[in-house]
């Protein structure tokens, strides 16, 4: 395989759906086997490893789920065409699919691998670690989360030389202007000269998830309270009240810039058009919020 079908092959992954639900499932698998093949330990990696450090990858970067499934993603990405999976004996289906159980990949000591054809590319051209890990990060989650992915999977990358994705620059701009450059939740404004600094266009339902470029579907904060949003720490309701998770914790600073805002209403757009639509809200609540919220204060 050349270097565009490879990346054809990584562009195009099959990944679950249904409805508006978020699955980052296979994306989360490659970053972090990108991430044990750029520490250049073995090129087989054991499913014991990948049961407990994917399983910690979705419960801090995929949506608040009651149960995780490491095995679904392990197996199933070997039809795309990029990865392969070895085992000791034969592994037992489960009734009514071709997947094994995950104790079945426990007990057969499993090992997933990227195709001998992916590896050698990966070694002749060290740029195209950068550019998968960079297109699966543009395509499934947010800018504000790429950094903590990244070091989540050991992921060292010069990422200038990479293609990303291009933004609607105006999104921000219409998005400050509805919110009179102010953070919705704390009112932060500070700007330098006649510049707003530290002040985001935050995306309520992501562009990843399909969310639009529109006011009704941004909300201004400030750059901790994007990062905090897109984490899944606090929501909005579809009423526009902040709801802090219970999962969320913290001593003085906590309470300072995070806590005092919950049960509290978020401050109104300028125009009552450009209110946050509740069904991105209702998204949000579902697909990145953490945990439940806390009982009101
Ligand atoms: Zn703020």
């Amino acid at each position: 395989m050349n270097r565009a079908e490879i990346l054809k092959h990584f562009d195009e992954l099959t990944v679950w759906r249904s409805g508006d639900q978020r699955a980052p499932h296979k994306p989360l698998l490659v970053l972090y086997a990108l991430g044990c093949f750029t520490r250049g330990g073995a090129t087989d990696i054991p499913f014991t490893e990948v049961s407990t450090d994917l399983t910690a990858l979705l419960a801090e970067f995929g949506p608040s789920r009651k149960s995780y499934h490491p095995e679904y993603p392990f197996w199933r990405l070997q039809n795309d065409g990029v990865w392969t999976v070895q085992a000791d004996g034969t592994l037992t289906a489960r009734e009514g699919n071709n997947d094994p159980k995950k104790s079945e990949l426990l007990a057969h000591n499993a090992r997933g691998a990227f195709l001998p054809t992916v590896l050698a590319a990966l070694r002749t051209d060290p740029t195209l670690v950068t550019e998968i890990a960079t297109r699966l990060l543009d395509g499934h989650f947010p800018h504000s989360l790429h950094e903590d992915i990244l070091a989540a999977v050991g992921l060292d990358l010069e990422r200038e030389t990479a293609t990303r994705r291009k933004r609607d620059p105006k999104f921000r701009q219409r998005v400050l202007v509805a919110y009179e450059y102010r953070c919705a939740v704390c009112g932060f404004d500070v700007r330098l000269g006649s510049v707003s600094v530290a002040l985001d266009a935050a995306h309520i339902r992501w562009h990843q998830a399909a969310g639009p470029d529109t006011e009704d579907n941004g909300l201004a904060l400030c750059a901790l309270h994007h990062k905090l949003l897109d984490f899944g720490a606090y929501t909005v309701s579809p009423q526009g009240v902040v709801l802090v998770s219970d999962q969320t914790t913290g001593t003085d600073g906590f309470a300072e810039s995070l806590l005092r805002h919950h049960a509290k209403p978020i401050r109104l757009a300028q125009r009552p058009e450009w209110k946050p639509k509740p069904d991105h809200l209702d998204w949000h609540g579902r697909e990145v919020f953490k945990g439940q919220a806390r009982h009101a204060v």
